[in-house]
């Protein structure tokens, strides 16, 4: 087995309780200096359909199991991922190139939180006993089945186990496929899945790509929840797959996030909101990418945005002083180097960053904030998911809400303003489904989550989750 950051790391799929091969593999590759780090099994239709073979097989007894038993192995498994904070941490690190700092003190914490939190939100949910002219309604949460679980590369962990959680509560069993470029933390659960006691079958994990293992998975007539993170077009070949089906989907998909900054704000604050927005290299679907900002303050806010982003250092995501590592994949850096290439073309002006950082290697984009975009344009619209903003100005509320919903996305809006009253009349106004005033990224598992217009469809957390993965059923009885 190959080692990565110090911890045995295994390539092979994770089927009903046994490692199992295939014929084929692909490479991981690290993209802090783009070296390979594990060579993967490449699934296809084959290990799709055994993994939900053995997931469906798992099914009915752990349907049976009660609330207490399975919340006692999430916390279990909770109890893993703690007790593995600095390995699972270092090899995500090294898998998708996010800060070593963030993973250790929030992503794998949360991790481990994500499991108790459903495990816990398990317990308490009701039943909402009513009657109807002295009929007695009991409605009960019943699990659907087997679910495949698609995710992304920029927090593969994280986002992950949003799903496998309360899919797991709720007695589903599981199907997981990661994303290709980050398979490697996944593979790493499943060992702590087995160490927690979790019965052979009930999680699986499919490696591959998406057009192959993730294509075959979503497709298949067994599997009875569809939940997906990822992009707008792969959202729309999934929809399409399962429509035969009519399987239930929840999309978790892109943004284009305003962060709406008001002459009343607090300067300082919206700086570091906006700064913040570089975060992950810019690799995260909520990121407020346009900057659109009230313009008698837009002058002043500029020269301290520029003054804040332009200490911000790039380099090894595993050092400590880093604030910016590295983008994914070639592939996505010229992605998103073609965004910022055609916007200069267009005429839009860089005034920090504008390309990769080629002192670092390929792999490195600098921070960028682009301004003179022309309105309606690709770079003002569509998703580019680096670390890319634009700036814009507004004169008046209206201004800036209608920019603000003028995209095909709802993810996400960030407002900073001094007056509650404004906050209130332009939250209601806006197209998202977060928005947040005067912060960023503060997210409770009790709350709904999830994306308006393309960026979504369904909201997890909470009740929400548990109303997406169950069979809710209405059962009632004459008196
Ligand atoms: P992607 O759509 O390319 O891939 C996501 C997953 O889908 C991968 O596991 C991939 O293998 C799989 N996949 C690809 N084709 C498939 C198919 N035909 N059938 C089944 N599965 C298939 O997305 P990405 O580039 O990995 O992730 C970036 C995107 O995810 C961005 O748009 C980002 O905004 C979005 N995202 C959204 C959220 C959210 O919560 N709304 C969170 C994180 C990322």
């Amino acid at each position: 087995m190959p080692t990565v950051a110090g911890v045995e790391v295994e390539g092979r799929h994770w089927i009903g309780g046994e490692r199992v091969s295939s014929t084929r593999t692909f490479e991981d590759v690290s993209p802090i200096d783009e070296q390979v780090i594990a060579e993967i099994a490449r699934g296809g239709a084959d290990e799709a359909a055994e993994a939900v073979r053995a997931a469906h097989a798992a099914f009915p007894a752990w349907a049976r199991t009660t609330r207490e038993e399975r919340a006692r192995l999430l916390h279990a498994i909770a109890d893993g991922v703690e007790r593995r904070l600095e390995r699972l941490a270092g090899v995500e690190t090294t898998d998708n190139g996010a800060l070593l700092r963030s993973h250790l003190r929030g992503v794998m914490p949360r991790v481990a939180h994500n499991f108790r939190f459903f495990a816990d939100h398990l317990l308490g949910l009701g039943h909402d006993d009513f009657e109807t002219r002295g009929h007695r309604n009991h409605v009960s949460w019943d699990p659907a089945g087997v679910c495949a679980l698609i995710t992304p590369w920029n927090a593969p962990l994280m986002l992950a186990t949003w799903k496998i959680a309360p899919a797991l509560a709720a007695g589903n069993t599981v199907v997981l496929k990661p994303a290709e470029w980050t398979p490697l933390t996944a593979s790493l659960l499943a060992d702590i899945t087995v160490e927690a006691g979790l019965p052979d079958g009930v999680f699986n994990v499919v490696q591959g790509y998406g057009q192959e293992a993730g294509a075959a998975l979503v497709a298949d007539p067994r599997v009875k929840r569809v939940s997906f993170t990822g992009s707008v077009p792969t959202a729309q070949r999934i929809a399409a797959a399962v429509a035969p089906n009519l399987t239930p989907m929840s999309l978790e998909l892109g943004g284009k996030s305003p962060l709406i900054v008001f002459a009343d704000a607090d300067l300082d604050l919206a700086v570091d909101l906006a700064v913040e927005q570089y975060d992950n290299a810019g690799q995260v679907c909520l990121a407020g990418t346009r900057l659109l900002v009230e313009e008698p303050i837009a002058e002043e806010f500029t020269a301290r945005f520029l003054a804040k982003a332009g200490a911000l250092v790039q380099g090894d995501p595993r050092d400590p002083a880093t604030d910016i590592g590295p983008n994914i994949h070639r592939k996505h850096v010229d992605r998103v180097d073609g965004f910022v290439r055609r916007a200069l073309d267009a005429g839009a002006k860089p005034l920090i960053g504008g390309g990769p950082n080629t002192d670092l290697g390929g792999l490195y984009y600098r921070p960028t904030l682009l301004t003179g975009a022309a309105p309606g344009s690709e770079i003002l619209t569509e998703e580019v998911f680096g670390p890319v903003l634009t700036l814009q100005t507004f004169r008046t509320e209206d201004e800036a809400v209608d920019e603000a919903n003028g995209t095909r996305f709802g993810l996400a809006a960030t407002l900073a303003t001094g007056s509650p009253e404004r906050a209130e009349r332009v939250s209601a106004r806006l197209v998202a489904g977060t928005v947040w005033v005067n912060c960023f990224f503060v997210r409770d598992l009790r709350a709904p989550f999830g994306g308006a217009r393309h960026s979504g469809v369904g909201r997890e957390g909470g009740d929400w989750s548990f109303d997406f993965y169950c069979d809710v059923k209405n059962t009632v009885t004459a008196p």
